[in-house]
């Protein structure tokens, strides 16, 4: 590199701030600027797997995150009366002990921001409005501040990218829905759960409640099918009453409880559960990383491991380039493309496993769950195929 680069990464999430981290220790100047006020609290246990963990381990915080591990012991599927009426260890989730860590997602965010934030600037409250590239790079104007130019622009903002639908045009084109919406929200931990993950599911919904950080608090989560829903993406309110709106006559269990803390909660999480398939990850001087590019769907727990994998190999491989972005965006994508394919398969299966069409379904896989041997068997392959994915990518020495 001639001189210092300058890149603006869009998105102060998981992304974001690991490939900040890395940009800044090859020499690159770079500042995040994050829509929200603040780093985004919410959201729950995200899976750290494989080569993820390779990359958290050459970052320095492997220890720092494994210490912040949920040490959940399973789920638990209850009937409408609270009585329990299957269980799966975590073990048998895919997880492997000892290797495999799970993290709230703020936790990961918070860790992620401490290590980079003396030494990249982050911008909050404010968005991208326009980029424009001339000879001298890529002119970014904003909604608040003062339009500046960039040698380089990265959209780590997420399913929903900005930065992605500025370069690339509309998200209807790389979308592919899986056909539900979720909510994640914290609240009490009022029924005093130790470690562990209460399911109730009803044909085409599930209402869940986790004990969180130790079991002093908790997430309440609700998941419905539906058709594609059109709602203000910034509009926590209306959000809410679509949820509410879903579980009308279905209150068995907590959900009635569960709605009313809803209602109250300031870390509010709604989405639709989707993945993003993208033909090509760049663009000029713009590039995609995480969910932007790649979001294997919010409860697949993948999208974590994703991003930091990916943060890693275009970081790698802008320096491996000497800046030169073309080349490094073409060998991002060989480096990644398989390996994202792999995670993005393991996503759809765990969107399917958390919601039953039919009440037979459920009855089913009560029964099932009853029968260890077969639960085993079952598990044992769920679990290989995750590890195998989790580590599909050689990474590099950069
Ligand atoms: C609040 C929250 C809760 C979540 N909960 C879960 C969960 O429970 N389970 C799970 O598997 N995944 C969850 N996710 C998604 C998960 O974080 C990602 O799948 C994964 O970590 C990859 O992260 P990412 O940084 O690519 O994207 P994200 O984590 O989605 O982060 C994108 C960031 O970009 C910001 N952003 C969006 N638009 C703009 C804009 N116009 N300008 C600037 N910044 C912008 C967002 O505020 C956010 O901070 C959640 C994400 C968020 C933001």
């Amino acid at each position: 590199m001639k001189q210092t680069m300058r890149v603006l990464i869009s998105g102060a999430s998981i992304a974001g701030p690991a490939l900040a981290y890395w940009l800044h220790r090859y020499g690159f100047d770079v500042t995040i600027i994050e829509r929200a006020p603040a780093l985004r609290t919410g959201g729950y246990g995200v899976d750290i797997r494989g080569a993820a963990i390779t990359v958290l381990r050459r970052m320095g915080i492997l220890d720092q995150v494994r210490a912040a591990d949920t040490h959940m012991t399973g789920v638990y599927f209850v009937n409408s009366k609270g009585k329990i009426e299957g269980q799966i260890s975590e073990a048998s989730l895919g997880n492997q002990q000892g290797l495999d860590i799970e993290i709230m997602r703020d936790d990961l965010s918070n860790i992620l921001y401490d290590l980079t934030k003396d030494t990249i600037k982050y911008i909050w409250g404010d968005s991208i409005t326009d980029i424009h590239e001339t000879e001298a790079g890529a002119e970014v104007q904003f909604i608040h501040g003062k339009s500046q130019t960039f040698d380089l622009v990265i959209g780590a903002d997420g399913l929903h990218s900005n930065v992605r639908t500025l370069t690339f045009g509309d998200e209807a084109q790389f979308k592919r829905t899986l056909g539900c919406y979720i909510s994640i929200f914290t609240l009490e931990n009022y029924l005093n759960l130790d470690h562990r993950q209460l399911f109730y599911t009803m044909p085409g919904k599930t209402v869940g409640m986790y004990s969180a950080h130790d079991n002093a608090e908790a997430r309440g989560m609700f998941l419905f099918q539906s058709d594609s829903l059109k709602y203000d993406r910034y509009d926590a309110e209306s959000q809410k009453k679509i949820v509410e709106n879903a579980f009308v006559g279905h209150m068995g269990w907590e959900t009635s409880h569960l709605l009313k803390t809803m209602k109250e909660a300031t870390d509010f999480y709604f989405d639709e559960i989707c993945q993003i398939h993208m033909p090509t990850w760049s663009k000029g001087r713009i590039a995609l990383v995480g969910d932007a590019a790649y979001g294997p769907s919010p409860l697949s727990g993948q999208g974590s491991s994703l991003a930091l994998v990916g943060a890693y190999v275009l970081a790698g491989e802008l320096q491996a380039a000497h800046g030169d972005c073309a080349r490094a965006f073409v060998a991002y994508e060989q480096e990644m493309r398989k390996f994202v394919e792999k995670n993005q398969k393991i996503g759809l299966m765990a969107a399917g496993s958390m919601i039953e069409k039919s009440k037979i379904k459920i009855f089913l896989r009560n029964l099932m769950l009853r029968v260890p041997t077969l639960m085993a068997v079952q598990f044992k392959m769920i679990s290989k195929m995750i590890a195998k994915a989790a580590n599909g990518i050689e990474l590099k020495d950069y």
